[in-house]
């Protein structure tokens, strides 16, 4: 029996995240200094960890409200309002989801009917094309460059916008670029997508972590609201990636539609991260500022080091991901990458597991200790040096 033929050529289509199947090579090599998975180094603080503790000694381990606990959805719209002056309905327009991974999905299969086309920006998050793809629709591919800081402009989006597009997905501060969007630039990226009458889907996980310019909620400028469906979680700015809860707010017929998928499929988040998540909002902002500045000061570190090995490189301006040119070695993304693992053991993500535009550049996570990042700089330059 031929089993592969078995499962759905929708799947099959998709290929596997560029990124796991270059770790299952490290996995299998010792002594590697790993700048490659997404993840903060930190562990979450102790007493976002003490809370969950307590909610279990409480009782809390049963099913929570489909949308998630009421008491975490009102500080979600809290939070909201206070730092980006945008409201939510805790009742009827908020999600709690297991992460953004979760909130992508839904949110496309929320939308979107077969062939309807979603204009996705690249470099991007690995998992934006495959959602679309699963979900039925069309990702078009929207390049940036390094030549523009890797920002999205309208004339590129005018150029392949279609009567079938349908949506609009951006994810600002950029995963694996660390670009971010002026708020200028975005409020005519609002304009275009009222223009064409486009649902914006906006991950804004990253949103906390910047370190230059302030974030612009896309939900926040005029007449988006209900248009954009906000994307956010606790992974990165909390260091929570392993508890698995991120959330989505929008109007009440997305949110209610989203809920729909959700309530069948994954019923509701975990009941011990949602009490976490709660404690996170509520007195977690002393330790998130400790650790952006740490990741802050770990940038300065990366952006000195590329330009003293001599490498081109964009500066990023948010998430935690600087993303050098390696294009003066003469070798593509992939081979950099293999080589300098071979060489020298560092392991750094080919920049083209973003998108084809990624072709040239790699992604170091600078998620990592100071000691740690000195020694790859040290051997990346080493590398390089043997090869300019
Ligand atoms: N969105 C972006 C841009 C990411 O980089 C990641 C993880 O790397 C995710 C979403 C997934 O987040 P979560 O852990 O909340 O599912």
């Amino acid at each position: 029996m031929n089993w592969a033929e078995r499962v759905s050529p929708a799947v099959r289509a998709i290929p596997p995240s560029g990124i796991r199947r270059f770790f299952d090579i490290v996995a299998e090599t010792k002594g590697v200094i790993s700048l490659g998975v997404g993840e903060p180094d930190f562990v979450t603080p102790w007493h976002i960890r003490e809370s969950c503790v307590y909610g279990l000694q409480q009782g809390y381990t049963a099913y929570t409200s489909n949308y998630g606990l009421l008491e975490l959805r009102q500080e979600i719209a809290k939070h909201c309002a206070a730092t980006y002056g945008v409201e939510y309905d805790p009742r009827k327009e908020a999600l709690v989801t297991v992460g953004v991974s979760e909130a992508v999905d839904l949110a496309m299969r929320a939308i979107l009917s077969p062939g309807d086309e979603v204009l996705v920006p690249e470099p991007s998050y690995v998992s934006y094309k495959a959602c679309v793809a699963l979900a039925g629709g069309v990702p078009v591919t929207v390049p940036t460059t390094v030549e523009n800081d890797f920002r999205l402009t309208v004339d590129q989006l005018e150029a392949l916008v279609t009567p079938r597009t349908k949506a609009l997905l951006i994810g600002y501060p950029n995963n694996p670029t660390g670009a971010i969007m002026p708020r200028d630039e975005l409020a005519a990226i609002a304009a275009f997508a009222a223009r064409h009458d486009l649902i914006v889907i906006s991950d804004e996980i990253y949103a906390t972590l910047t370190y230059s310019g302030t974030h612009t909620c896309f939900a926040a400028l005029p007449g988006m609201r209900d248009r954009t469906i906000l994307l956010n979680g606790f992974s990165k700015a909390y260091a929570m990636t392993g508890w698995r809860i991120g959330y989505a707010l929008s109007n009440p017929d997305f949110i209610g539609a989203m809920t729909k998928i959700h309530q069948y499929t994954m019923l509701c988040a975990p009941v011990t991260a949602q009490v976490a998540a709660i404690e996170a909002l509520r007195h977690g902002q002393c330790s998130v500022q400790k650790m952006v500045d740490e990741y802050n000061r770990r940038r300065r570190l990366m952006v000195e080091g590329f330009k003293n090995i001599g490498l081109d490189c964009f500066e990023p301006k948010g998430a935690f991901y600087i993303f050098p040119s390696v294009k003066q070695t003469g070798l593509s993304s992939l081979a950099f990458a293999e080589e300098l693992l071979k060489a020298e053991k560092v392991a750094l993500v080919p920049g083209d597991a973003f998108g084809a535009c990624g072709e040239g550049f790699v992604r170091c996570s600078y998620a990592s200790s100071t000691a740690n990042l000195s020694e790859a700089l040290t051997r990346i330059g080493r590398f390089v040096k043997n090869r300019l």
